[in-house]
């Protein structure tokens, strides 16, 4: 893999941006701990007024020609209006909040993970990555070109969610705000993507270089299975079918996992359209067997297939299941366990949705004959996103913007397989993007995003904020 900056193109572009400046700003907006923690009680609020003033205090240009406003508890939108109203208005957005810290890890970072400390070549800090660098790279953008007298033309929304990483209720506020005043999206710019990669995962050679721009988000569900039973000793045991609450639980658990990939295996002509769309951007390089040959023949069906069998990139394909907790387990070798409770975390392809998934967890369970009752039911559960269009005014302009800044880079569209806070504003919006422009080192990310010592390059703080330059301007400016 190349380093990083050999990416980078140097093309003179608003040089006169204040690195300094930015820094030291991104410096302490890192400095705010701005946890949003799912139960409120635990949530220091304060830290985001400490991030909103900040906010005021340092992006002056841009909020004396915006307005600004708090939604719900602590999101932020910002509206700066354009002349042309013709023109449907963008959103360009990011979350305040980050993840905690993991406990016991707080002494494995270099610098203070709330230190914002910089040494000359990175910034340091939880949120560098994740996502802090695109929520002042926006407000970075913005501020130069009313600096510099760039007239906008289309009216331009800033929206900031405060819980992203749990509920989304900050980013569904202001989206059901901005519904409620009528406003319709060109397209909407969220976090995402943001590295570059090898293409040898899509049977390219290794020095082809891939980075995703993610046009959609896979569903997510929680499915919760509980089972009562009263325990006792182990010696008698319930019956000869059931077994004790953790058998029945184990045996549900293998049957719904089993149905999902049995799902799976039998929706093979379901392959999305932007993994054909990628495979198709990306033929001319494919040199690996048998992906050449399904590739070159069309094959979906055997190419879905083979993707499935691909740890990197089945996560994109398939509906996959978690099994990730269960609680209720006895404390004695002797003792049978009574009520216990199970998770099992799904992602949901495009293709799928929840009322499906649950029926087939249901007739999983029907099928084992079980003589006591499992109760299923959603912690939480969504459908997966709409799919942005990859022949849309955004897309193609983000895609220019992105090749005027990186190079030897094959930009191809994807999904995020995780959450974002975009699928919130599809009630507004049909070409929701999600590519963080500042495209980081990989292990940098790998490591240190939800990880320990997140941290950012300040060449890439820069980049990123140039390309947001170029995007709004080409997106916003000269229409
Ligand atoms: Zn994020």
């Amino acid at each position: 893999m190349k380093n990083i900056l050999d990416f980078y193109i140097d093309n003179n572009l608003f040089s006169d941006l204040d690195i300094d400046a930015a820094v030291s700003r991104l410096s302490q907006a890192l400095q705010c701990r701005t946890i949003n923690y799912a139960d409120h009680s635990k949530t220091d609020f304060n830290e985001f007024a400490k991030l909103h003033e900040l906010i005021k205090s340092s992006f002056k240009n841009l909020l004396n020609n915006s307005s600004f406003k708090v939604i719900g508890n602590k999101a932020v939108l910002i509206k700066i209006s354009g002349s042309d109203k013709s023109l449907k208005p963008c959103l360009l957005m990011a979350h305040q909040d980050v993840v905690p810290v993991v406990k016991g890890t707080e002494n494995d970072w270099e610098h203070d993970a709330f230190s914002g400390f910089v040494d000359g070549e990175y910034i340091w800090g939880r949120g560098a990555l994740d996502i802090k660098q695109m929520l002042f790279g926006i407000l970075e953008a913005c501020d130069y070109l009313i600096a510099h007298n760039f007239k906008f033309k289309r009216d331009v929304y800033l929206a900031f969610g405060d819980d992203e990483e749990t509920l989304n209720l900050g980013a569904e506020a202001i989206a059901k705000f901005l519904k409620s005043q009528g406003v319709e999206l060109e397209f909407v710019l969220d976090e995402g993507g943001g590295v570059i990669e090898s293409g040898a995962e899509f049977g390219a050679d290794d020095n082809i270089y891939i980075s995703k721009i993610n046009l959609a988000e896979k569903g997510y569900a929680d499915l919760e299975l509980s089972v009562e039973s009263a325990g006792g000793h182990s010696s008698r045991p319930m019956g000869i079918i059931n077994g004790t609450s953790l058998e029945i639980l184990s045996r549900a658990i293998a049957a719904i996992c089993d149905a999902n990939l049995n799902y799976n295996l039998s929706n093979l002509n379901n392959l999305n359209d932007l993994f054909i769309k990628s495979f198709g951007l990306l033929s001319n390089y494919i040199t690996q067997e048998p992906l050449k040959s399904l590739v070159k023949n069309n094959n979906i069906e055997e190419l879905a297939r083979y993707c499935l069998e691909q740890p990197g990139l089945f996560p994109y394909i398939a509906t996959t299941s978690a099994a990730t907790m269960i609680e209720g387990g006895s404390a004695a070798c002797n003792v049978m366990p009574q009520n216990m409770r199970a998770v099992i975390n799904f992602r949901l392809n495009q293709a799928d949705n929840i009322d499906a998934l649950l029926t087939r967890a249901e007739s999983a369970l029907q099928n084992l004959n079980l003589h006591n009752d499992i109760k299923l039911r959603y912690l939480q559960a969504n459908n997966p996103s709409n799919t942005a269009s990859y022949d849309s005014y955004g897309y193609k302009a983000l895609v220019k913007s992105l090749n005027n800044f990186y190079k030897d880079v094959i930009f191809i569209p994807s999904l995020t397989v995780g959450a974002t806070d975009a699928h919130c504003y599809e009630i507004i919006c049909e070409n929701c993007l999600r590519c963080s422009p500042f495209m980081s080192d990989y292990n940098d990310a790998r490591i240190g995003v939800h990880g320990t010592n997140e941290r950012i390059l300040i060449k890439t703080y820069i980049q990123g904020i140039k390309v947001l330059i170029d995007f709004i301007i080409n997106t916003c400016v000269n229409i």
